[in-house]
């Protein structure tokens, strides 16, 4: 069995990664808050925990890893989604979570084994929360209840290398009258009549944040499990408390053994915000006419563990080669992944440098496609690149073009214009040229005909108002 390595947050450094047991191997990453369309950036998590997730599975069998990844369906944004749009939050979450999961499997995403609702483990959370009252390391403060960090002194901060001390100096933290220490975090807070809440020792309230992860991981994975992973703006103080809570509420177990932490996207080399103009969700893009495999392919040529910048031109050019990849292996069945190219990916996920390799791997097979080797390569091509989530039928074949009748709508240009040869008014025939051009349609005219071509974002819908 060939050994994965991976670079741990917790030891910064890269490790051979050893299961607990082989026969389960057992992934968490935190998912998204689910009160609008996952942006750019909050794809590059989820396409680089789908690449770990393939190799384990093909390392450990498909059967043999158990992938859980949450949805936070409670927290305050979406509290303020409801009472400015004035729609009821169970509609927000559940329209939104769809939204999340039609956007990401366009990027060619495994569904995870587990997609645990926050709101469904709210048993599990309080009672994992009255334990770590019992065990001194929680207490209940006006109707809140909160994590005493300085009951953990020896463990807080490691997986960010940092003292207690320095967390105070350097973080933005609450300060609260009920807080003993201003670094405790809320395990419970108090809801008032218009807020989402559940009955609890501590009153009416809803949990923190961080909580319903270590529930959520322990009742799906059990108190010791392999990997934990999401972005490193997670990795404090989300992970570090998360940590905290698992850790003193199950001492017995480890929690998770490897941490892995992607890097954030940029645009254009600026990172992502509002205000600069450069914000668009994953939907923007798909409508825009860029496909989903485009968007992952462009993501794979960046290490997870350097920043990643998103540019037009990537896209165009990832758009161009997997265009001649499907080309090439139109029609053609998987053979078996090829481990040398797939090498890079066992040492920490270098997709990088196997998208380098893949591309070799194609242009050797372009000259040789006549022979038996070339078309038994061809095939371990298309199983290599699967394993990456590539050229597989789950992203559709976006490359063949659409098959809409244009027929009538060819017809009714040519008339146009022969009637606009006479009166010698063009006025029609340019009107309907900017229309099918604007519906994404490449427009050709000659002397016998009219043609009508689909290119990149041609919408069909665009096509229904012109009768
Ligand atoms: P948020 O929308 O901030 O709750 O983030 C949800 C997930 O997306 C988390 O795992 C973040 O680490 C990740 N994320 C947010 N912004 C970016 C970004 N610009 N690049 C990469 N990951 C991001
Ligand atoms: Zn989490």
């Amino acid at each position: 069995m060939t050994t994965i390595k991976l670079h741990n947050t917790k030891s910064r450094s890269k490790e051979a990664f050893a299961p607990i047991n082989p026969q389960n191997v057992r992934m968490y990453v935190c998912g998204p808050t689910v009160y609008d369309r996952a942006h750019l950036g909050n794809a590059r998590p989820v396409v680089v925990f789908d690449v770990l997730f393939r190799l384990l599975r093909h390392v450990y069998g498909a059967d043999h890893v158990t992938y859980a990844r949450n949805f936070t369906d409670v927290d305050d944004k979406i509290n303020a989604r409801a009472a400015e749009s004035g729609r009821e939050i169970g509609e927000i979450t559940a329209e939104t979570t769809q939204w999340f999961l039609d956007d990401m499997g366009a990027l060619g995403a495994l569904e995870p084994t587990h997609m645990p609702r926050a709101t469904q483990y709210i048993p599990q959370m309080v009672a994992m929360i009255a334990d770590l009252i019992a065990r001194g390391h929680a207490y209940a403060a006006e109707g809140h209840v909160l994590f005493a960090v300085d009951s953990w002194r020896e463990g807080y901060g490691q997986l960010s290398g940092r003292s207690v001390d320095d967390m105070i100096a350097g973080a933005r933290v609450e300060v609260a009258p009920y807080k003993k220490n201003p670094m405790d975090f809320v395990l419970w807070k108090p809801s008032d009549a218009e807020q989402p809440g559940w009955e609890s020792p501590w009153g009416r309230g809803r949990p923190g944040w961080h909580i319903e992860c270590s529930a959520m991981s322990h009742d799906l994975l059990g108190d010791s499990f392999d990997i934990h992973g999401g972005g490193n703006d997670l990795m404090f103080p989300h992970h570090e408390n998360e940590i905290a809570q698992s850790c003193c509420a199950n001492p017995k177990g480890e929690f998770a053994r490897y941490w892995l932490h992607n890097e954030m996207l940029q645009v254009e080399g600026k990172k992502m915000s509002k205000s600069l103009g450069n914000f668009f969700t994953v939907r923007d893009l798909l409508d825009k006419g860029v496909p989903g495999e485009v968007v992952r392919f462009v993501f794979l040529q960046t290490h997870y563990r350097k920043p990643m910048d998103w540019t037009e031109k990537k896209a165009a050019e990832a758009e161009k080669t997997l265009r001649r990849w499907r080309k090439l292996s139109d029609g053609v069945q998987p053979g078996k992944p090829d481990e040398v190219v797939l090498q890079p990916l066992y040492d920490d996920l270098n997709t990088s440098d196997t998208i380098q390799r893949l591309r070799a791997m194609a242009r050797a097979i372009e000259l040789d496609l006549e022979t038996p080797e070339g078309k038994e390569k061809l095939e371990d091509f298309v199983a290599t690149a699967n394993l990456l989530g590539l050229l597989h039928d789950g992203l559709g074949d976006w490359t063949a073009a659409p098959s809409v009748d244009l027929s009538a709508h060819e017809a009714q240009l040519f008339a146009a214009r022969q009637t606009a040869m006479e009166t010698k008014d063009f006025a029609e025939v340019d009107r309907l040229k900017s229309a099918y051009t604007e519906a994404g349609l490449e427009v050709r005219m000659s002397k016998t005909g009219v043609e009508l071509v689909p290119g990149r974002g041609f919408d069909a819908a665009k096509l229904e108002a012109l009768a």
